[in-house]
C-alpha cells in the first residue's frame, strides 16, 4: 500500500484493531460470490487494517485520522450485501460498526438506534414493547440496520409497509463526516435519501430513527398448488382480498430439492406460496387456498418452527432462495427483476417456457409508495458474461421488466441506473477528500476532491 498504516495505528492507540491476514480476508468480503463476474473481480481485494469503534466518539476519532492520513475507508455492518458493497476496492481501513449497537430509546411507533445494531436484536427489542419493525431483509439475523439503509432496499414486510426508502420508514439519520475535524450532520425526512443506498460512500451513519408498528405473532405457513400459475394467482388474489400478510412469496417446485429440511411441507410435485399471515386471517388464507385448488401444508408460530428444526418462512423467500440453491448447486447465479404493472401472470409463464432449465423462478410481492410491485430473483444457470447480458437485454426489451444488475460494482450500474446528484453533492460535504471506498460510485471524480494541503501530515504517498 502507498499509505502509512503504521502512523495511522500509532495515532489511535486506544482503538480496537486487527490486522492478521485471516481476519482481514474475512472482513474484506461479502456475498458478492453469488455472481461469478463479481467473484472474479473482488475475491482478492483486501483491506490493510480493521478498526472496531465502541462508541460514536471513537468513530469520530477514526474519521479524523482517516482524513489526516488520507487513507481509503470502507464501512462494514453485517457484511451480508450481495454486490461487494463493503469490499475495500483500493484497500485501506475497514471500519466494523457492529459494536455501535445501542438501542437508544423505544417509544410508541418509533425506535432510535445506533447504526451497527443487528436487525434481529433491534426487532426483538421492539417486540419486548409490543411493537415490531416495518420490514427487514431475509438476513435479519446478521445484517445491521445501518447496512440495510446504506445497502439494502426492502424485503420481508415490504408487502405491508413498502420499500425502506418510502416516506416515514426511516425518520432521521446522524452522519459523521470524514474530515480532520469531523462534523455530525443530522438529516430528516426526504433529506435521508442523500445517504440511503449510497453504499457507505458519503459519510458514516452512526444513529438513525426507524418507524415501528404494533407487533403481530405472524403465522409462518406454506400453501401448495399444482401449477406455478395457480400459486401466482392465489398470491395476487390474496392481495386483492386484503389478507394481512407480512410475507408473500411464490416459489416454483424445482426449488423443492434445495429446501430438503421442509420435506413433505414442500414436495417436488407442488409449487409453493410461503407466507407470514396474521393469526386472525389464517382461516381465510386456508379457505381461499382450498377454493383455488391448493392446500396449506404447515402453519406454525416462529417458536414452534424452531422447535421443529425448520427455518422461518422469511428464509424461504427473497435472496435466501438463491443461498439455499447455491449451497447445493454452485452452477447457479441470479438476477433481480422488477415486473411492469399491472402484473401479468401469463408473462411469467411465457418466461418459464422460454428459458426452461436455464432459469428457476420465485416471485416476491411487495409495495412501493402504496402500490403493489412484484419482484423476482430468479436463478440463472451461469454460462458466461455475454449470455448474462443477452438475457438482461431480452428481459428488459422483450418483456418490459426492469433489471437491477447484481453483477456490477458501482451504485450506478446496479439498482440506481443514474448518478444521483444530491448524493454526490452530499459526498462533497461528508467525504470531501473522496476517501470512502473509492471506485464504488461513478459520480465522483478525482478533481472533485477538496484541495487543501494543511492536513497532509502523515501521508507517505
Ligand atoms: P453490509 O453488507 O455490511 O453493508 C452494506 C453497505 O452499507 C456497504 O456498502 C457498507 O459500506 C454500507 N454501510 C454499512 N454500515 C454503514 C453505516 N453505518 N453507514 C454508512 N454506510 C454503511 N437485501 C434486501 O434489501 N432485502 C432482502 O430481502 C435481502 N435478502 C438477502 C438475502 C441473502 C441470503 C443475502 C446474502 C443478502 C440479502 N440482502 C437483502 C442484502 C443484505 O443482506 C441487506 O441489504 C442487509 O441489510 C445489509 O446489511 P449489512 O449490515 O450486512 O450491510
Amino acid at each position: 500500500s502507498t499509505w502509512d498504516i503504521a502512523a495511522f495505528k500509532a495515532d489511535l492507540p486506544e482503538i480496537r484493531q486487527h490486522d492478521d491476514e485471516k481476519y482481514l480476508a474475512a472482513r474484506s468480503q461479502d456475498y458478492f460470490w453469488y455472481s461469478p463476474i463479481l467473484n472474479e473481480l473482488l475475491k482478492d481485494k483486501r483491506g490493510d487494517l480493521v478498526v472496531v469503534p465502541q462508541s460514536v466518539d471513537e468513530v469520530i476519532q477514526i474519521a479524523s485520522q482517516v482524513a489526516r492520513h488520507r487513507i481509503p475507508l470502507t464501512l462494514r455492518g453485517g457484511g451480508t450485501g450481495n454486490y461487494g458493497q463493503c469490499v475495500p476496492l483500493e484497500g485501506g481501513i475497514i471500519m466494523d460498526l457492529t459494536r455501535l449497537d445501542k438501542v437508544i430509546e423505544i417509544t410508541p411507533g418509533h425506535v432510535r438506534v445506533e447504526a451497527g445494531a443487528r436487525i434481529s436484536r433491534l426487532d426483538d427489542a421492539a417486540r419486548a414493547t409490543g411493537q415490531e419493525l416495518l420490514m427487514y431483509p431475509s438476513t435479519r439475523q446478521m445484517a445491521t440496520i445501518g447496512g440495510f439503509l446504506a445497502g439494502g432496499s426492502g424485503g420481508i414486510g415490504s408487502l405491508r409497509h413498502g420499500m425502506l426508502r418510502d416516506p416515514g420508514n426511516v425518520t432521521y439519520v446522524k452522519v459523521v463526516t470524514i474530515e480532520p475535524e469531523p462534523k455530525v450532520i443530522e438529516l430528516h425526512g426526504d433529506e435521508i435519501q442523500k445517504v440511503q443506498h449510497a453504499y457507505g460512500t458519503n459519510g458514516i451513519v452512526v444513529e438513525m430513527g426507524v418507524a415501528l408498528t404494533k407487533a403481530t405473532d405472524w403465522i409462518h405457513t406454506a400453501a401448495l398448488f399444482d401449477g406455478y400459475d395457480q400459486a401466482l394467482r392465489f398470491a395476487t388474489q390474496a392481495q386483492v382480498d386484503g389478507l394481512d400478510c407480512y410475507l408473500l412469496t411464490t416459489v416454483e417446485r424445482r426449488f423443492a430439492p434445495y429446501y430438503k429440511k421442509l420435506g413433505d411441507y414442500f414436495p417436488a410435485d407442488r409449487d409453493a406460496v410461503f407466507a407470514m399471515v396474521a393469526p386472525g386471517d389464517m382461516a381465510r388464507f386456508t379457505a381461499e387456498a382450498e377454493e383455488m385448488g391448493g392446500r396449506v401444508s404447515f402453519a406454525m408460530t416462529k417458536p414452534d418452527l424452531s422447535a421443529a428444526g425448520l427455518q422461518p418462512a422469511y428464509e424461504c423467500g427473497w435472496n435466501h432462495t438463491t443461498l439455499q440453491a447455491l449451497k447445493v448447486d454452485p452452477g447457479w447465479t441470479y438476477l433481480q427483476v422488477a415486473y411492469p404493472r399491472p402484473f401479468d401472470i401469463d408473462l411469467v409463464m411465457r418466461q418459464m417456457e422460454r428459458y426452461g432449465d436455464e432459469m428457476f423462478w420465485h416471485h416476491e410481492m411487495a409495495r412501493e409508495k402504496g402500490d403493489v410491485q412484484i419482484f423476482a430473483l430468479p436463478l440463472v444457470r451461469w454460462r458466461d458474461r455475454d449470455a448474462m447480458y443477452r438475457l438482461i437485454a431480452e428481459l428488459e426489451e422483450k418483456d418490459g421488466c426492469t433489471i437491477f444488475d447484481p453483477h456490477v460494482v458501482t451504485i450506478e450500474d446496479g439498482g440506481m441506473k443514474t448518478i444521483d446528484d444530491t448524493q454526490i453533492a452530499f459526498k462533497k460535504l461528508a467525504d470531501p477528500y473522496g476517501l470512502m471506498n473509492p471506485g464504488k460510485t461513478r459520480g465522483w471524480t478525482a478533481d472533485m476532491a477538496r484541495d487543501d494541503t494543511t492536513f497532509k501530515q502523515g501521508q507517505s504517498a
